[in-house]
């Protein structure tokens, strides 16, 4: 008796260890390529060659763009996603998903506030200003931006001091940016797992959205750590706080991106290769020398849906 139980819990185990969905999340070391933004070129440089290999990617796109003049149609996207290629949701309208700060103090009455990146603030959303100290807030709405400040369309209620101030989205932009689009996108025929956060940055609030309701999500190099380290994810992995290397030439050379590989090889890692097909500096032939130097050491080109 004591051995027939014996043998099932054996049974069990090996069927466990061996069944592929449990394979499938041990599959390393890995890549993930992923092609950010959503723009034509993703379907024209980048598909010919992972076609060519028989291997997948991953397009990061903004639901509100889709189908505009030079951005991916969504019939371009659905042939992506059937031909093994992942859709992440990239936001909606690519709304930095960040918390800016004044560069002055900002005062009662005025319409006019000095920040530190006014280029990161979407004007048709909503935003709040409030001091980390006493609380103090209001919702603020934006007429227009300039190189280094803020045009409100109604004047300030309250005074806050440079040092103490942040400016967060309000929580209706978070919404629409992280799930309203994934809505969309689904809405479209495509299954939407993963975030890919527009300019690699979050603060506590998206990213609390995000792992609710995402499978996983990808940022870039994690800032205070040292090359390889910043650029490759380790197991166990931080799954909604990915760390990636972006590929473009005028922002990485091609030592560092084999030295990369060598090290995700060595350690059974992660590494996800981020670029943006439509830039001047992108390089087809960087994707290909990868792709084949992947192969060829045994590093599985991937998909997040596979790993996570
Ligand atoms: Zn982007």
């Amino acid at each position: 008796m004591f051995n027939k139980l014996k043998l099932i819990i054996i049974i069990l185990f090996l069927i466990i260890i061996l069944s592929p969905s449990v394979l499938a999340k041990d599959d390393l070391p890995a890549i993930i390529f992923v092609y950010d933004d959503g723009f034509q070129e993703d379907f024209e440089l980048s598909f010919p060659i992972h076609a060519k290999y028989n291997i997948p990617a991953v397009v990061a796109v903004n639901s509100d763009y889709i189908g505009q003049k030079h951005w991916l149609k969504k019939k371009e996207l659905l042939f992506l996603q059937a031909q093994g290629w992942e859709i992440a949701n990239h936001g909606k309208k690519h709304t930095a998903l960040i918390l800016n700060s004044l560069t002055k103090n900002a005062k009662k009455n005025t319409k006019k506030i000095k920040v530190k990146n006014p280029f990161l603030i979407e004007n048709s959303y909503e935003y709040v200003i409030y001091n980390t100290q006493t609380w103090v807030k209001e919702k603020i709405k934006i007429k227009k931006s300039g190189k280094k400040f803020i045009q409100l369309k109604a004047p300030l209620k309250n005074n806050y001091a440079k040092e103490n101030t942040l400016i967060r989205l309000a929580d209706s932009a978070l919404q629409a940016e992280i799930l309203e689009s994934k809505r969309d996108l689904e809405k479209m025929g495509l299954i939407i797992d993963t975030f890919v956060f527009p300019y690699n940055g979050y603060y506590s609030h998206p990213l609390a959205l995000v792992r609710k309701n995402y499978k996983a999500a990808r940022s870039g190099y994690r800032h205070g750590e040292k090359f390889p380290k910043a650029f490759i994810n380790y197991k166990p992995f931080s799954k909604y706080q990915l760390k990636a290397a972006v590929l473009e030439t005028n922002l990485i050379n091609e030592k560092d991106i084999f030295k990369l590989l060598k090290e995700v090889k060595e350690k059974n890692a992660l590494l996800i290769l981020y670029s943006h097909p439509h830039n001047k500096n992108f390089d087809l032939k960087r994707i290909e020398k990868i792709i084949k130097y992947a192969l060829k050491n045994k590093i599985k080109i991937s998909t997040f849906r596979e790993l996570f």
